[in-house]
Parts: structure tokens; sequence; C-alpha cells
């Protein structure tokens, strides 16, 4: 049976909700398909002491403030599963959970959109199915002949099946720098970096950081020069947890080894440090493989957009996927913009 919406948006996490708000405030008939059981996308499945990088306040979707968590001014991703379920429920947003998204055709005037249970027909798509579900592995050699276990920060719940463990954490980023954190206390860590740590001063959280990304986004919308945005302040947010390890001289990065060997890792000096598990924390793709029969991915595997319309589709929108869209587009506070914009334009499209 093939259903009918005007806009199908594919993802219910928080790029979704706020691309729902936006077309429901233009009276845009919609649906909303998401693959999994519950509200909250990625955050149900991130580890439990992960700390947001702004305080409640600076981490809001359009429309509704995110409320304080009790005793914490960086809420956890509990507290951002609450407020996505509150905020879905609040504007009666039309999910559909359970929806998995193989693929979108073309269809005369129309996408097809092919899901696990039956097909949607729709003038317009919104992707926003985050990068969760496209771990990124580096190829590093040795990696197949390591025989302890590895994981990346997605399998990453907390650290009490590492208790007493020799394990190395890979990556210079929040989550590298978070699930160390997380570990020192209770392993025998050894963290890796591609460059040494650049933590932002203390005092500079997610609000800071959503100001550099905003002037950035001016500045290359006034055809200005690059500022730099986020990257130019660091690259960890210092959040209590993480500056607490710091500050207790736990926290110690030893620049990328060169090869995993069977029993740890292996610098290029011929220095070796033995290891029961390897946590990847470098990083995520966009989930655009639903995509695929378009044939929109130009040359380095992306697809071209302008602002959030794929270049070579204007039917098709996405949203959320890192800097893709535009800089902090995939964070809470950042992501109501582009939504707004996508929203527009599928309007007007509507419209003619
Ligand atoms: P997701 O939350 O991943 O939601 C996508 C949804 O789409 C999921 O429900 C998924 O199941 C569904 N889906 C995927 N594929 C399909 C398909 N084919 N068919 C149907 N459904 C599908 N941002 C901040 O603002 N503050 C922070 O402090 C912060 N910390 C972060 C910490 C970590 C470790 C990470 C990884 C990110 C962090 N971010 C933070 C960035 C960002 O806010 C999150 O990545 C957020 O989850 C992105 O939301 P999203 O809706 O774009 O994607």
């Amino acid at each position: 049976m093939t259903r009918h919406a005007g806009v199908v948006v594919i993802g219910g996490g928080q790029s979704g909700l706020a691309a729902g708000y936006h077309l429901r405030r233009l009276g845009i008939e919609h649906v909303i398909l998401d693959a999994q059981a519950g509200a909250g996308g990625a955050w149900q499945h991130t580890w439990d002491s992960l700390r947001l990088f702004s305080p409640a306040a600076y981490s809001s979707l359009p429309g509704r403030f995110m409320p304080v968590q009790d005793g914490e001014v960086y809420p956890d991703a509990a507290h951002v599963v609450s407020y996505l379920a509150d905020y879905e429920k609040r504007y009666e947003l039309p999910v559909q959970r359970g929806a998995w998204v193989g693929a979108v055709h073309r269809d005369g005037d129309h996408l097809r959109v092919e899901t696990d249970s039956g097909d949607w027909r729709a003038r317009a798509v919104i992707s926003a199915t985050g990068t969760w579900t496209r771990p990124f592995l580096p190829s590093v050699p040795g990696r197949h002949e390591f025989r302890g276990r590895q994981l990346h920060t997605v399998q990453y719940l907390g650290p009490a099946e590492f208790a007493g463990q020799r394990v190395v954490v890979v990556g210079g980023g929040n989550s590298g720098a978070q699930i160390a954190a997380d570990l020192a206390p209770s392993t025998e860590l050894t963290w890796v970096t591609q460059r040494p740590p650049r933590y932002l001063a203390d005092d500079i959280d997610g609000r800071a950081l959503f100001d550099a990304a905003t002037a950035r986004r001016k500045a290359l919308d006034a055809g200005s020069s690059d500022t730099g945005g986020v990257a130019s302040l660091g690259d960890i947010v210092a959040v209590p947890p993480v500056r607490a390890a710091r500050d207790a001289g736990l926290l110690h990065a030893e620049p990328m080894f060169t090869r995993l060997t069977a029993a740890g890792v292996e610098w290029a000096d011929g220095t070796t440090a033995e290891a029961d598990a390897v946590v990847w924390c470098t990083g995520f793709r966009p989930a655009l493989a639903h995509f695929a029969s378009l044939r929109l991915r130009g040359t380095r595997g992306h697809i071209a957009t302008v602002g959030t319309r794929a270049a070579d589709e204007p039917r098709l929108h996405l949203l959320g996927y890192g800097d893709l869209t535009g800089p902090a587009s995939a964070t809470l506070i950042g992501v109501g913009r582009p939504a707004r914009d996508a929203a527009r334009e599928i309007a007007n499209l509507l419209g003619s």
C-alpha cells in the first residue's frame, strides 16, 4: 500500500523534530518516519556520563526552551531524551516510529520513500537521519590482528565493563576526551590523539561555540574570509568531568600509534603498549545510503547542497549531518534556522 504526504521527513531525532515544528507552523502536511521505537534519536544510545557542552537554555530547539536539569549546569543525555519526547508531544508532531527508510526514488513529480512497512509518495523529502548509525573507523594497519576488544563511541556505555583493564582511547575530540575522563579512574588508560589536545578555556562552552559558528556563517554568507569558526577556539569543551580528570592529572595524551599488534598498539619508534580494549572515538559520517538510487553524490562522496537543498534534486533537503548544511546545523540550538529555511523553501515549491 502506498500512502501520501505533502512532505516526508526521514528521521525523528532533534533535526527531524525541528523540521516538523517549522512545517507545522507553515501548515504543511507531513509525516516524520523514524526507525527507532522511542523518542530522542541518538541521545537514547550514548554513555551515561555524557554531558552536553552547553547549558540547557543554549541547547534548545525552536519554540521551547530546554528546562534546567536539577543540580546540573550541563544536562545529560537522558535529560535531552525527555526534552525531545516532550517537544514531540507538545507540538503534536506526526512521528511514526519503527519505520526504517531503505530507499528514496524519483517518481514523476513526486519522490517515493520505501520503508520496511510500505511506501510513501511525497512532493518533498527532508532527510534528518544523523550520523550515529555510521560510525567511522580509520584504516590503521593491524586492526584485524589485535586480539582484544575494539569498539567505537557508539558502543561505549560506561566504565564498569572495563574496570581494571588496559584501555586505549583514540581521539582528541569531545567524545575522546569525555570517554578518556570516564575511564581514567578505574582503568589503565592510554589516551592517544592525532595532535596534542586543544582544550577550550574553562569558561568557554557551547554558548561561545554557537556564537563562533554564527559569526562564521555570517562571514561566509557575506563573502568575507573564513573566521575558522568553532575550530579556531579548540577541540574539547572542558565540561566538569573532563576538567576534573584533567586537573587530577589523569589525562595525558600520547601521539597516535602507527599500528595495532596482536597484544596492543605500537608507535613509530618501536614503543608498545599492551591493551585489552581499544575505543575508537574517531567520528561519524552522514547516514545517507537511502539516497543511493538518486545518484546525488559528488566526487568526494558528499551530496552537494545549496543551503539545505540538494543541489541536483530540488525536492530534497538535508538537515543535521555535521556542518554539511551550515555551521552548527547538527547541534540542538543550531538546527532551528536551517529547519526553518528548509520548510520555507518547501512551502514555495509546493505553492508553485
Ligand atoms: P540523530 O539524533 O542521530 O537522529 C536521527 C534519527 O533518524 C534517529 O532516530 C535514527 O534512528 C533515525 N534514522 C536514521 N536512519 C534512518 C532511516 N534510514 N530510516 C528511518 N529513520 C532513520 N550537540 C549539541 O547541541 N550539544 C552537545 O552537547 C552535543 N554533544 C554531542 C556528543 C556526541 C558524542 C555526539 C556524537 C554528538 C553531539 N552533539 C551535540 C551533536 C548533535 O546534537 C547530535 O549528534 C544529535 O544526535 C544530532 O541529531 P539528529 O536529529 O541530526 O540525528
